[in-house]
């Protein structure tokens, strides 16, 4: 079993796509459990749910703006490379402070 600060951590990555209903089925069945009984990642939830809808645009933005960066330095492609919710994730930290 995992302890609970492991399965934080997992609920956490997953918090995101939970919120932009992205998950599976399962996925999302062990969010809405472990949300029950956690506040802390209840909370969290709740932060993600709030920003959720204004995500989409700013992704589809993020991606048409890596696009036209293509022909400059050689970067790798890390933005399409990211899982959405670890895209979100990292978004919704930067709009927390
Ligand atoms: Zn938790």
């Amino acid at each position: 079993m995992l302890s609970s600060l492991q399965e934080c951590d997992t609920i956490r990555e997953r918090l995101a796509g939970y919120a932009l209903n992205s998950l599976v089925k399962e996925e999302a069945g062990a969010v809405t459990a472990h949300l029950a009984t956690c506040s802390a990642c209840h909370a969290e939830h709740e932060c993600l749910a709030a920003v959720a809808p204004h995500l989409i645009p700013l992704r589809e933005a993020l991606a048409d703006e890596s696009q036209r960066r293509k022909h400059g330095r050689h970067r790798p492609e890390r933005i399409t490379s990211l899982t959405l919710s670890q895209w979100v994730n990292s978004k919704a930290l930067v709009a927390a402070r």
